[in-house]
């Protein structure tokens, strides 16, 4: 079970997408955000405008793309959908924006991977509503000038410090997502199950929750799994006691850790005698890239409290020695 998002496949997307809340009021959790957004997108209705240029940024699985789905919604307005990786070059850019009908929502997904080029493309269409577009090839090829509908550029990435001062700064609007607490988690199961017609006791959703480490995504995922167990090993029905051989059979511990999680913790303690040391020293040791592990993994330890961050690198606290049955006083301890 991968949390990253690149590893997807065309039948977990089409799960998500069944699962996607369509209005602010069927989206649980991130009150300000949705508290927030739902008055901006209010004045641009009111005022038959487009919202301003918005960057959503926070861990894959929080529900950027989600929002987004659901700020078009709200607007009335079309949704068209991209990612950084994807736009190659300028003309890919230019084919979508001068698709788009006034006011209509654009998303792009990893916005901070975008080619330079087809970034800085992006600013006159940011600011103006204007692109240059090449016509003609050869000695009569020349750039005319292209006025575009007003549009709303969505930008979604895992950390906004990763995006160029010039892009950041043409956001109107900034938002960060948080990681969900249990009880919202709990309620986006409920939701979720509701929606896949599976019955689901509430010791059973709690369970989910704790282990889904603080992200929808992952509760969706999980739940899913955890219905294949109930409808092969039980009766259909989602109980504690099949969710925790679901869960145990998956490799999600107590804590929502996965395979990777434990990586981490363990070899800041047994190769680096519990830190200081570097991120990218310790995404070298355990064969990831060191973006995935600051921005993906990190994060979520650093929040429950299993490595802290200090000026001289990462260390693991008491709580990991605990997690992983190692004995504090060989190492280093804060
Ligand atoms: P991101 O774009 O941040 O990676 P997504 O918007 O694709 O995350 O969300 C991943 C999955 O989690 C989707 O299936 C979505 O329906 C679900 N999800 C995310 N946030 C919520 C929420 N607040 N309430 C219900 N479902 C959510």
């Amino acid at each position: 079970f991968d949390i990253r998002e690149n590893n997807i496949t065309r039948e977990e997307k089409d799960f998500e997408n069944a699962l996607r809340p369509l209005r602010f009021d069927d989206f649980n959790g991130q009150p300000k955000v949705v508290e927030n957004l739902g008055v901006f997108v209010e004045a641009a209705k009111y005022r038959h405008e487009p919202l301003d240029h918005t960057l959503l940024y926070g861990p894959p699985g929080l529900g950027k793309t989600t929002l987004s789905n659901i700020i078009a919604n709200e607007l009335g307005v079309g949704f068209k959908i991209t990612s950084g990786p994807v736009l190659d070059k300028p003309g890919d850019l230019a084919g979508l924006l001068t698709s788009l009908e006034p006011n209509d929502v654009l998303f792009i997904d990893e916005i901070h991977r975008l080619q330079p080029v087809v970034e800085e493309y992006l600013y006159s269409a940011m600011e103006d509503y204007r692109i240059d577009i090449m016509i003609d090839k050869g000695p009569s090829a020349r750039s005319i000038q292209l006025d575009l509908n007003p549009f709303t550029l969505i930008g979604a990435t895992t950390r906004s410090g990763m995006l160029t001062a010039p892009l950041r700064a043409r956001f109107g609007i900034n938002m960060h997502l948080e990681y969900y607490d249990p009880a919202t988690l709990q309620r986006i199961i409920r939701r979720s199950a509701r929606l896949m017609r599976v019955p689901i006791d509430d010791d059973a959703a709690v369970e989910i929750a704790r282990r889904s480490r603080g992200t929808p995504r992952i509760a969706n995922g999980l739940l899913r799994r955890v219905r294949d167990f109930a409808q092969v090993k039980g009766n259909g029905t989602i109980t504690k006691d099949i969710a925790d051989i679901a869960l145990s059979a998956l490799n999600i511990d107590s804590y929502g850790l996965d395979e990777i999680d434990n990586k981490i913790l363990l070899t800041i303690i047994d190769k680096f005698k519990g830190g200081p040391v570097g991120v990218s020293t310790i995404a070298t040791a355990i064969g990831e890239d060191a973006g995935t592990v600051e921005d993906v993994y990190e994060p979520y330890l650093i929040m429950e409290g299993f490595v802290k961050r200090t000026p001289r690198g990462r260390m693991v606290t008491p709580l990991a020695y605990e997690h992983l049955g190692r004995n504090p006083y060989s190492g280093n301890v804060m």
